[in-house]
């Protein structure tokens, strides 16, 4: 036993040495690794390689590090709108959400009304992200978030159309690609509305593997403006290419050839993006996709040897053949920005309304937000919508700090589209009948349809979760794994071991750090990971864990990288989960953040513990669902033991705390105000949005009268006899019976009206055609 152990002893000592000796270390360890790791690691295209690259890494970063500092968490400035700002949430937006409604738009006029239109073009909603100079609004990507979010509680016509050339397109690529000349052009027309962008990438053939687009483009000469200039012929065909119906300024991404050598010696010169004016010769626009009963304008385009010349290309012949760069390091801010919020804005309208209607709605004569089941639906209403909202925010805040956080704003598309997708099933299960049902009054059945719009675009979600989230975290946020598959790839090799030396120990450092933290971490629950900063008490457990649960995943990232290598992409269930454990980690980073940003705030507490409880049992899962599928069943067993030897250290909110969600959302307050800040609420009681919110407060208003008719009719002072002793017509019984005086029972007819238009679904002509009739007691009476 002795002799083994100085054995061992003996071991860890020359390996000790060989490791503090640079040179023996490189020659015996480091030479040999590095000439596998060059022979095993397959060579990167250059659109996997700068799709790799592209953006930045920020907190998401640290997560990766296994080390997430309170400290730093709020050291990042909490994103605030300007007054500017603020004012044109609350008057530019606002009017426009009254110029619009979604059931005209989609039944009667098949697009938004013209003076929306206008109103949109002419208040500069198209240039939120041109600067000032170029006569844009020049807002912040929190304004530009908080204006797509609102508009998303009115109508999704109206948001996309709004939305889009704010997104990923021509305004963007110019600003950070454009020559003077063509910044000069076309940004104040955009900014203006005077141009209507599109950006026309997917093909038939290609949709996610958007690389792969056949359209292509020749370098030749031809005629232009009655001279000859060097220019390409392009050929493509496209579809659901958002405005691309009623555009006039088209971008168009395409694969450049150059065979006769006119440009240089690279004969494919790789994807191209280029500015075509929609009434260029050949190109053909117009007709429309009909997405799901929304009436944005979507539809294909085509063209056929269309002769254009090169200055057409984004930043001028120079860039032929960049534009795929161009476009992954542009995605990141679109992306953390479009969907997130729009999904937002649906959720909010959903928290905003469901939650009134189970106030409003009686079943088995009580309201129905009483009923556990209800509630149950109504807590994830609220703490999904909670946690959304700050994942916007958070998100926004980074674009606005200058980061492209390329691997956070697939986190935020994914997560806060599927968890758009929960909140809204949730609301419709909740309002019944009512959402079913479409026509005027129903205010929630047309998000319900647009939800699979946003999964499928910007990035699949199934694609997005498969092989973006941790295909891309696993080598951009980790610390080590992009220098070492750079020093792999390296022309000079001695230069690339050096390099690979210096990444791989500092690899071999973090790994063995980490584990022994997870460890210590998971045998003590997380005791010794106090937050380095002051932070609210009742949250000061989910710090510990979020430090334990990021240091099991950074743990569990290199164990999976170092085990399953390269076939780690194929494995995308695997990659799915430890994605979602990153994201997990990110959103409750993100809500964590919020609750302290807003101060604090008690009354919303309860939405803040549901949805960091209910996000961390989802992490809980991914990691279980990775350490089941793990294939090397001896290293997934130890893992489980060594990670979580106690087991797992959260249940799902309880029944207690997801009544108190339920609670927040469907009473009125500060809960419910902050959760659905911003939200459109018309005031007048004939839209759906603002009957609601007129029966609820009727409702509220007339508790205690509502009481005392039950006091009365349990006291059985109502004849059994009379017919209107029953759900509708009771207070009409209970007055004629002496318990209600003539004001009360106006006062409970008055309520009763707003009620029943609540509760009222749309009835057409047998046809379908024709207004719809919508009666209510109060109308009939
Ligand atoms: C309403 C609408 C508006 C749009 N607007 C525009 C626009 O303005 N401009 C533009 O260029 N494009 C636009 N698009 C295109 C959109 O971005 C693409 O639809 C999207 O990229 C998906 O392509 P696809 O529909 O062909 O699906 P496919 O690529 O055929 O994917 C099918 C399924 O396979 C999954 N999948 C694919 N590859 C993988 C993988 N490796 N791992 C796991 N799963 C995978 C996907 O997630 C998806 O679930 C729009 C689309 C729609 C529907």
């Amino acid at each position: 036993m002795t002799f083994l152990l100085l054995l061992l002893l003996l071991l860890i000592a020359a390996a000790a040495f060989v490791l503090s000796r640079r040179d023996l270390r490189i020659k015996h360890l480091s030479r040999p690794l590095y000439q596998t790791f060059r022979r095993i690691l397959p060579r990167m295209s250059d659109t996997e390689r700068e799709a790799l690259e592209a953006g930045t890494v920020w907190w998401d970063g640290a997560l990766f590090r296994g080390r997430p500092s309170a400290r730093a968490l709020h050291a990042i400035p909490a994103p605030r709108l300007s007054e500017a700002e603020q004012a044109f949430l609350d008057n530019e937006v606002e009017t426009v959400c009254a110029m619009v409604n979604d059931w005209q738009v989609t039944r009667q006029d098949l697009d938004i009304p013209a003076e929306a239109w206008e109103y949109i073009k002419t208040r500069r909603f198209f240039g939120m992200i041109i600067p000032e100079a170029y006569g844009g609004l020049g807002f912040s990507a929190l304004a530009h978030s908080a204006v797509v979010a609102k508009l998303s509680t009115r109508c999704s016509a109206l948001s996309v159309t709004v939305m889009v050339p704010n997104s990923l397109g021509p305004a963007e690529l110019l600003l950070h690609y454009g020559t003077d000349e063509q910044k000069n052009h076309y940004l104040p027309r955009l900014a203006r509305g005077e141009d209507i962008p599109a950006f026309a990438l997917t093909s038939p053939w290609a949709g996610s593997d958007a690389a792969a687009i056949p359209d292509h483009g020749i370098v030749c000469k031809g005629e232009w403006q009655g001279r000859e200039v060097l220019g390409m012929r392009v050929t493509w065909d496209k579809r659901y290419i958002t405005l691309g119906p009623v555009c006039t300024l088209l971008g168009l991404a395409f694969r450049l050839y150059d065979p006769d050598g006119l440009l240089g010696d690279t004969p494919d010169l790789g994807i191209t993006c280029a500015l075509v004016p929609s009434d260029h010769p050949g190109v053909d626009i117009g007709r429309r996709h009909f997405p799901l009963d929304a009436m944005f304008m979507n539809g294909p385009t085509q063209g056929r040897d269309v002769f254009m010349p090169l200055d057409f290309i984004i930043g001028g012949p120079s860039m032929a053949g960049q534009g795929w760069r161009m476009l992954m390091e542009c995605l990141a801010a679109g992306r953390s920005i479009s969907l997130p919020s729009s999904y937002t804005g649906m959720a909010k309208l959903t928290a905003r309304t469901v939650g009134a209607y189970t106030v409003v709605r009686d079943q088995f004569r009580t309201r129905i937000h009483k009923f556990e089941g209800v509630a149950e639906a109504l807590a994830r209403i609220g703490g999904h919508t909670y946690l959304m909202d700050a994942a916007r925010v958070m998100t926004a805040g980074a674009v606005d700090l200058g980061e492209k956080p390329a691997v956070v704003s697939a986190i935020v598309k994914y997560h806060v589209t599927e968890r758009g997708r929960i909140v809204v099933n949730d609301g419709m299960d909740i309002i019944g009948g009512k959402g079913i049902c479409l026509g005027p009054q129903n205010f929630l059945g047309r998000a319900y349809q647009q939800i699979p719009v946003g999964i499928t675009v910007e990035g699949a979600n199934i694609l997005t979760r498969s092989l973006i989230i941790f295909g891309q975290g696993a080598i951009r946020c980790h610390p080590h794994v992009l220098d070492e598959m750079r020093a792999a790839q390296a022309a000079d090799p001695e230069q690339g071991l050096a390099d690979f030396d210096r990444a791989f120990w500092g690899h071999v450092r973090h790994t063995t750090c980490n584990a022994l933290r997870a460890v210590g971490h998971g045998f003590t629950n997380a005791l010794p990971a106090r937050p380095d900063t002051a932070v609210a008490p009742e949250m000061v457990r989910y710090y510990r864990q979020l430090t334990r649960f990021s240091a099991a995943f950074a743990t569990l990232a290199d164990v999976s990288m170092l085990t399953l290598g390269g076939a780690l992409k194929r494995r995308e269930s695997i990659s799915a989960r430890l994605g979602d454990i990153l994201s997990q980690l990110y959103l409750i980073s993100a809500t964590l953040k919020r609750y302290q940003d807003e101060g604090r705030q008690a009354a919303d507490a309860p939405l803040a513990h549901w949805a960091i409880q209910d996000a961390f049992c989802r992490a809980q899962d991914a990691f279980t669902g990775v350490l089941a599928n793990f294939p090397n069943r001896p290293l997934a067993w130890a893992l489980r033991v060594l990670l979580f030897p106690w087991g797992r250290p959260f249940a799902a909110p309880s029944d207690t705390l997801s009544m108190a969600v339920a609670d927040a959302i469907s009473q009125p307050g500060g809960a419910r105000d902050r959760l659905t800040q911003d939200a459109y609420v018309p005031h007048d009681p004939a839209e759906p949005v603002g009957a609601i919110e007129a029966a609820f407060t009727a409702v509220l208003d007339t508790q205690v009268l509502e009481a005392r008719m039950r006091e009365f009719e349990k006291a059985g002072r109502v004849p059994a006899a009379d017919p209107r002793a029953n759900v509708r017509d009771m207070a009409e019984a209970i007055h004629a019976a002496g318990g209600l005086t003539d004001d009360e029972l106006n006062r409970i007819r008055a309520r009763n009206a707003l009620r029943d238009r609540v509760i009222g679904v749309d009835d057409f002509a047998p046809n379908l055609q024709g207004p719809s009739r919508t009666e209510s007691a109060g109308d009939r009476s």
